[in-house]
């Protein structure tokens, strides 16, 4: 299989089999994003990736457990291709467990809940939603082309068809000014959301970036730090999700959390303060991107 450009994956999908159903993002607008820019979006025929797909029968030595669908929003193919690639997957790996994808709001919302349960009868299992803020004002700020209510509804619209999500939140995405307002408003977009699994993020500021360029301006101001732990902290003492599986492993992050909502919420805001009251951040040599 030869991969066209970077590919991108969810940190949970180290072992899955990447197949490219489209090439980059259909958006690719949002301020704070490097991921796709170099790539112009398109949808790979799909002879093209059902021969991705035997030839990985092919080449490929051990069973396939997990299969996850690039690029950016590989949702936006059609129905009948998506079913024919899902059933494909099933036929060349009969080991396989579950097929994930990244997924956008707006594509989510433009299919119907009789086309969503059919592609969870097909195999579809978890789509990964980067829903950044649950702050319109914010949202808007970062050309992110969706509102939150937008990422609410597909959230449950996923849930009634049996698939799950998994959100992810970026920490200080909202910089200085819009700290708690990205907190609060994040807590409320996943109480309303209810995702199976959330992931924060903290942001990173990527060189060519729209938002990198207005911080060296001056007309962004990114947290500090200890900021970044404080609005996790905020985010916590607000969210109530029961059930959702919380975590901040991901290398941007200065503090790793893990648990489940609501239980693990206090031991979780404790973590975090001490922290704060430690300055005792992960060491800048195991974080980046
Ligand atoms: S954050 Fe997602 S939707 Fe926005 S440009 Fe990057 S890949 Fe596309």
């Amino acid at each position: 299989m030869i991969y066209e450009g970077d590919v991108y994956r969810p940190p949970s999908e180290a072992d899955s089999l990447i197949l490219q159903l489209t090439i980059g993002c259909a958006r690719n607008r949002c301020t704070f994003c490097t991921m796709y820019k170099d790539k112009a979006f398109r949808v790979r025929p799909i002879p093209e990736v059902l021969a991705d797909l035997e030839e990985a029968a092919r080449e490929i030595p051990y069973p396939i457990r997990k299969v996850f669908l690039a690029d950016g929003d590989a949702l936006i193919v059609k129905i009948p291709d998506l079913l024919t690639v899902l059933d494909r997957v099933f036929q060349l790996f009969p080991a396989c467990r579950r097929v994930t994808t990244y997924g956008c709001a707006l594509d989510v919302l433009g299919k119907s809940h009789e086309e969503l349960c059919t592609l969870r009868a097909h195999g579809l299992e978890m789509v990964y939603l980067g829903a950044e803020t649950g702050s319109d004002r914010i949202l808007t700020q970062i050309k992110k082309g969706v509102t939150a209510a937008e990422t609410a509804q597909a959230c449950q619209k996923l849930r009634a068809a049996g698939i799950k999500t998994s959100m992810t939140l970026i920490t200080g995405i909202g910089g200085v000014p819009r700290m708690e307002e990205n907190a609060v408003e994040s807590a409320r977009l996943v109480t309303a959301a209810r995702p199976e699994y959330l992931g924060l993020l903290t942001l990173t500021m990527n060189a060519g970036t729209e938002l990198t360029r207005d911080c060296l301006a001056g007309r962004f101001q990114a947290l500090s730090p200890l900021q970044i732990l404080e609005e996790q902290k905020i985010f916590l003492e607000h969210v109530d999700s029961e059930g959702t599986v919380l975590r901040s492993n991901h290398i941007s992050n200065y503090v790793a959390l893990a648990g489940t909502l609501n239980r693990d919420r206090l031991p979780m805001i404790e973590q975090l303060a001490r922290a704060i009251a430690r300055g005792n951040l992960r060491p800048k040599q195991y974080r980046g991107l």
